[in-house]
């Protein structure tokens, strides 16, 4: 870890200031992930940035829509358990609970989980490449051990996966993303937040330089009578999705009006496809739909040496996870999907 200067931020516009002031100068809440990068010299900060003491941002607020905007500084466990979240979007809540350890998740804050970074082993270990850790560099994955790594949306640069689970839930849910920076304050639709890696795979979203992150907003529609969260991975706890799928699906008289399909672990961001969830508009819910809508979503999917399982078990994943939604019961912690 390289020596550091340590400030605290009172208010937004304190810590955009800060932040535009100097590329160098990093935003820590939480920690949970930054610590860890600074701790292997992945990143350095001149200035390590507490924007803790901000009043306002860790908090969930009704909105006259209907929707609500979930603090940037409100930790990931206080979000998953608060009762609107529980009662209106619990496709959030249960993404959530599915993530890290509840150690963690009673530090790491919302606006942290959108930002954290991949898990790839090698942007992790600096004597090794990484186009991600070091532009131009070349990326170890590619020809590596790539069990973890992207099948959707990557390119000749990265491979790498974004790890989040709430950003699934996010992505499937259409929230938007409340930003301030030295320009004033923006909003960036969810599906726009995060990037592919293309030619640029140092670059992991849109924030502009000094940007800060607010707020989230959830629209009013949660699907909270027909979701579900699936995620597979290596062992049952404390461990990055190798595929994870987030569904909510509007049902009348078991036709489907409206779906929601989002995938994690399987690309630079949450993966989800408008014309897959068009697909299902009007049509029955069953397993035949379910896997169409599968093979529409995984359309182009292009595996590597160790990961190239992951096509079929996202496919199974899908169509598991939508069988499951029509059932929210098998939610409930413990309980058996009746498939
Ligand atoms: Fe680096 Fe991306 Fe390659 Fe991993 S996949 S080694 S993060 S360039």
């Amino acid at each position: 870890m390289n020596n550091f200067s340590y400030t605290k931020a009172n208010s937004v516009d304190e810590a955009v200031s800060l932040t535009h002031a100097n590329e160098e100068n990093k935003i820590i809440a939480g920690g949970t992930n930054i610590i860890d990068l600074m701790k292997y010299f992945v990143t350095e900060a001149d200035t390590l940035i507490d924007i803790n003491p901000i009043d306002g941002i860790a908090e969930i607020t009704e909105l006259d829509n209907g929707g609500i905007r979930i603090g940037a500084l409100m930790t990931n466990a206080d979000t998953a358990y608060h009762p609107i979240i529980e009662e209106k979007y619990p496709l959030l809540s249960k993404a959530i609970l599915a993530g890290a350890s509840a150690q963690i998740r009673n530090m790491a804050t919302n606006g942290g989980n959108l930002l954290q970074r991949t898990r790839c082993y090698y942007f992790y270990d600096i004597n090794t490449p990484c186009n991600k850790r070091v532009p131009g560099s070349g990326c170890c994955a590619m020809k590596g051990y790539n069990r973890i790594h992207a099948i959707l949306g990557h390119s000749e640069n990265c491979i790498a996966v974004f790890p989040s689970d709430m950003c699934v839930a996010l992505a499937s849910l259409e929230a938007v993303v409340h930003i301030s920076g030295t320009d004033g304050d923006r909003i960036l639709k969810f599906s726009d937040f995060h990037r592919l890696p293309e030619d640029t795979p140092e670059i992991d979203n849109n924030l502009k330089k000094g940007e800060v992150i607010t707020g989230i907003e959830l629209p009013e529609k949660g699907f909270s009578k027909n979701y579900s969260y699936l995620k597979l991975r290596d062992r049952s706890s404390y461990s990055f999705a190798l595929v994870s799928v987030a569904t909510g699906l509007e049902l009348e008289n078991g036709i489907i009006k409206e779906a929601r399909i989002a995938l994690g672990g399987v690309s630079h961001k949450p993966w989800r496809v408008k014309e897959a969830e068009d697909f299902l508009a009007g049509k029955e819910a069953n397993p035949e739909n379910f896997e169409a809508v599968a093979d529409i979503i995984l359309e182009g999917a292009v595996g590597f040496e160790h990961n190239s399982f992951k096509i079929n078990l996202a496919k199974k994943a899908i169509v598991r996870n939508c069988m499951m939604a029509l059932d929210p019961a098998s939610q409930r912690p413990g309980a058996k999907p009746s498939l």
